[in-house]
């Protein structure tokens, strides 16, 4: 039986029903969403040009367009309602996931592990106890009908159904394996000593879904109208209620009302796609599952993988790799620490993974200079007739300007909360280049994938893997530079903010002024090639000027320093530029653009809420996240988002928690716009007072450059 559009079943969606996660997104509530984009003028384009799937009982398929079949998705399709047409299906098959994905051309990197916990016969404990865990340990504890369940998280876990899972395997369990269990029964007998007289009931063992980096897997695939909503890693069951609903109005609104970048499918990368890949990080995510992860603790499972032409160069000059998306990058040269002040070193756990290579780093890039490789960065080229003006449409900031503009911009939802976050390079009338972090290549691709105009005037080419990009910055940048291009690189000839074609050596680059690190300086692309000879041209004419090879975590410092956001941490979907201080990049006479009606009703009162720049009196505390401030003797719970210490970084996520606005507070802070010191100004670009580009005390006077940050909310 197919339907017509309009003639929505109900519940419509979900293909694959899990027992953990009901995601009921109603036919009504759908229909509400077509309503409410064919109000939306051109984000009706959407609407019309979703794609339809069919999920078709009777030949016990259903069918993505015309070419992809998903044989499974059929379990939810009553016999006697034959196919139904819809615009979304989501894959909530538990950890049937992976294999449902792939019927769709999608990857969700999941791996079924087998886990483990005992059940004791009734012995009187309290119904009422609460859960306990012993990390140490790596065992839990809670009470069940008057017995005791322990489980935990072994060293040596078991993948299982790597090969297929089993077709009939639904609902069932598989064999008690001891072996595997005793090194937690051992630890478990120290902790609770009666355990070792106890009566076991029965010892579970199930596979459940689990993933690389021990997130849920949420939100839109790659494939239109393709969701994903699996990889609990054993905690589904009390995740089910949020995440539920978090899918269901995501689907329905188009953005969720929570950020949940950790969560969101967009976060893995193509090498994802390698089961071995797969597994390994994901073997590593449970064993290690109760470890302490220290700030700034890196991964090791499957690396390296992604590898910079400078690398082996990188490792030479003593490079302390860590890894991001795959890629292996430089935070730190341990040589460079001989220079660094070890007396800074953070306090308690921010100290624990931390170098005085970092502030040597740091303060050469802003005495002399510091060349950086930032091949990870990803690049996006929006390419077409309709480039222009589709990206005007997609970007708070006027983007298509002249050919060689370069142009900070944001992205934003409907809400007017920041999706993207990123530098515009117009290279061409019908080609411009976006570079954004390495870690959110696919999440703002896919972003402005899904909103790409229906008549093809405008495409998206991930170029991140053809280019090597090197960071030259600091006083001394123009003198390395210079000698060693015929191109004019005078600030007349070669402004902030504009990009050119450039020689540099014998190396052909895409040389853009910009910076994230607030000197002066460009940043080098070259086909992928040249870049070990770029580096080594660069590093040669740099000595004499004290160059000085950088890694990620001056330039976290740096840019912290300056006050420079960084989506995800800082920014997030949930913060208008407004409340980020980032009015000047907001361009509401422009035009049309998504967000723009949310940021015009904002933009009538001050934000309730600023990102606001600390600087701490003592030097090695790092506010790690949600620390509670103190102002005048009251105690507020500002959100730290990250910090730096002496000049050194340790930026950290923060988490859901948020403060209230405080508007007197707000006001006790000031602007946050002044304090740029006068040595360093003159390579900078000055910005509109609205922006952060000094640091404040707590009472709102400028400090010099060499303080101890943090960004919080206020
Ligand atoms: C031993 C063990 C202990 C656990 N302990 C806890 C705990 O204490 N707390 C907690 O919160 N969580 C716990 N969990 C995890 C929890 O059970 C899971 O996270 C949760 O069930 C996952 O829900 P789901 O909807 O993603 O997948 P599932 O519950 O596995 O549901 C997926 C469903 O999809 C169906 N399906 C698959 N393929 C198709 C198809 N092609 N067509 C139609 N249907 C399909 C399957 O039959 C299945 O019913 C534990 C798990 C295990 C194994």
């Amino acid at each position: 039986m197919s339907r017509s559009k309009n003639d929505l079943p109900d519940p419509l969606i979900l293909a694959a029903a899990g027992a953990g996660i009901a995601v009921l997104a109603t036919g009504a509530a759908l229909w509400q969403r077509r309503r409410h984009r064919a109000n939306r003028g051109q984000e009706e384009t959407i609407a019309t040009d979703a794609p339809h799937w069919t999920l078709d009982k009777t030949s016990s398929r259903a069918m993505f367009g015309k070419s992809v079949l998903i044989k499974c998705i059929i379990g939810l399709i009553k016999p006697d309602k034959g196919s139904i047409e819809t615009e979304v299906v989501v894959n909530a098959g538990g950890m049937f996931a992976g294999e449902i994905g792939r019927l769709a051309g999608v990857t969700v990197p999941i791996i079924p592990m087998a886990h483990e916990y005992l059940i004791t016969r009734p012995s009187g404990i309290a119904l009422d106890i609460p859960t306990m865990r012993d990390p140490s340990l790596l065992v839990y504890f809670r009470g069940e009908s008057g017995g005791l369940v322990m489980g935990g998280y072994e060293r040596n876990p078991a993948p299982w159904g790597l090969d297929g899972i089993p077709e009939d395997f639904n609902g069932k369990l598989l064999p008690e394996d001891w072996e595997r269990f005793d090194e937690l029964m051992t630890n478990a007998v120290v902790r609770v000593p009666e355990l070792e007289d106890a009566e076991v009931i029965s010892l579970v063992n199930g596979p459940e879904a689990f993933t690389p980096d021990g997130e849920f897997i949420l939100g839109e695939s790659d494939v239109r109208g393709f969701w994903v909503a699996a990889g609990f890693c054993a905690h589904g069951l009390a995740g089910a209620g949020g995440m539920g609903r978090l899918v269901a109005e995501w689907i329905v609104k188009g953005v969720p009302s929570l950020d949940v970048w950790e969560m969101d499918s967009r976060r893995f990368g193509p090498h994802y796609r390698s089961r071995e890949y797969t597994l390994a990080r994901t073997y590593e995510i449970y064993s290690t599952y109760y470890d302490i992860k220290y700030p700034g603790q890196e991964r090791l499972a499957g690396r390296p993988l992604r590898l910079s032409p400078t690398y082996t160069r990188l490792q030479e000059l003593g490079a302390s790799f860590g890894e991001k998306s795959g890629w292996e990058r430089a935070n730190w040269f341990e040589p460079n620490a001989a220079s660094g002040d070890e007396s800074l070193r953070p306090r308690g756990w921010a100290g624990e993974i931390w170098s005085p290579a970092i502030g040597a780093e740091h303060r050469a890039c802003r005495e002399a200079a510091a060349v950086f490789d930032e091949t990870s960065f990803a690049k996006i080229d929006v390419v077409g007739p309709g480039a222009a003006d589709f990206l005007e449409r997609m970007c708070d900031n006027r983007v298509a300007r002249d050919v060689g503009a370069i142009t900070y911009t944001q992205m934003l939802n409907p809400r007017g909360g920041i999706e993207c976050d990123f530098t515009v390079t117009r290279l061409a009338e019908d080609r411009f280049r976006i570079v954004t972090g390495t870690a959110f290549g696919n999440h703002d691709a896919a972003w402005i994938r899904r909103h790409l105009p229906g008549d093809g005037s405008a495409r998206v080419e991930d170029v991140t893997s053809r280019l090597a990009c090197l960071g030259l910055w600091g006083p001394a940048a123009r003198d390395i530079l210079q000698p060693l291009t015929d191109a004019d690189l005078s600030n007349d000839a070669f402004r902030y903010m504009r990009a050119q074609e450039i020689a540099v050596g014998t190396v052909p680059c895409l040389a853009l002024r910009v910076t994230y690190v607030g000197e002066l300086g460009w940043e080098l692309y070259c086909p992928m090639e040249f870049g070990l000879r770029l580096f080594d041209t660069i590093w040669v004419s740099g000595k004499q000027h004290g160059l000085a090879a950088g890694g990620y975590k001056a330039i976290d410092s740096l840019r912290l320093e300056k006050g420079y956001r960084v989506w995800g941490a800082d920014i997030t979907p949930d913060e208008t530029p407004y409340e980020a201080g980032l009015d000047f990049a907001v361009k509401l006479d422009k035009g049309d653009f998504i967000g723009r009606d949310a940021l015009g009703e904002a933009s009538k009162s001050p934000p309730e809420r600023r990102l606001a720049c600390l600087v701490l009196s003592d030097p090695r505390s790092v506010a790690l996240g949600s620390e509670p401030v103190r102002v005048d003797g009251e105690t507020l719970t500002l959100e730290a988002t990250a910090s730096t210490a002496g000049p050194a970084a340790s930026s950290r996520k923060r988490d859901a928690l948020r403060c209230a606005s405080i508007a007197s507070t707000v006001a006790s802070f000031g602007p946050m716009s002044s304090g740029v010191p006068s040595s360093v100004a003159t390579t900078r670009r000055k910005r509109p007072s609205s922006s952060i580009t000094g640091i404040l005390n707590i009472n709102g006077e400028a400090l010099p450059r060499t303080g101890f940050m943090t960004i919080l909310w206020i």
